[in-house]
C-alpha cells in the first residue's frame, strides 16, 4: 500500500514539475531522487529528502516543495560555477 501511495505522490509531482523537476547532483552529476514522508530523526515531523543516486549528497526540509527548490537552487547555483 505504501509504495503505492509513494508512486501516486510522485506522480503528482510530475504532473507539477515535469519529468525533470530534479536537477542532477551539483557534485557529481549523478541522478537524483525523492523520499518522502521519512521522519525527522530530530524533530520527528515529517521529512522529505532529495538526494543524489551516485554519492552522499542530500537536502531535507519538511516541505516537500521546499526540498525540491532546495535541491535545484543548489545545483544551479553550482552548475554556474563550473
Ligand atoms: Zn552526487
Amino acid at each position: 500500500m505504501k509504495l503505492v501511495e509513494e508512486q501516486q505522490r510522485e506522480d503528482e509531482l510530475k504532473k507539477k514539475y515535469g519529468n525533470v523537476y530534479l536537477l542532477p547532483c551539483p557534485f557529481c552529476g549523478g541522478k537524483a531522487f525523492i523520499e518522502w514522508p521519512g521522519k525527522s530523526t530530530r524533530t520527528l515531523q515529517p521529512i522529505t529528502l532529495v538526494g543524489c543516486m551516485e554519492c552522499t549528497a542530500s537536502v531535507l526540509s519538511e516541505d516537500t516543495e521546499k526540498a525540491i527548490k532546495l535541491w535545484n537552487s543548489r545545483s544551479t547555483k553550482e552548475l554556474i560555477k563550473k
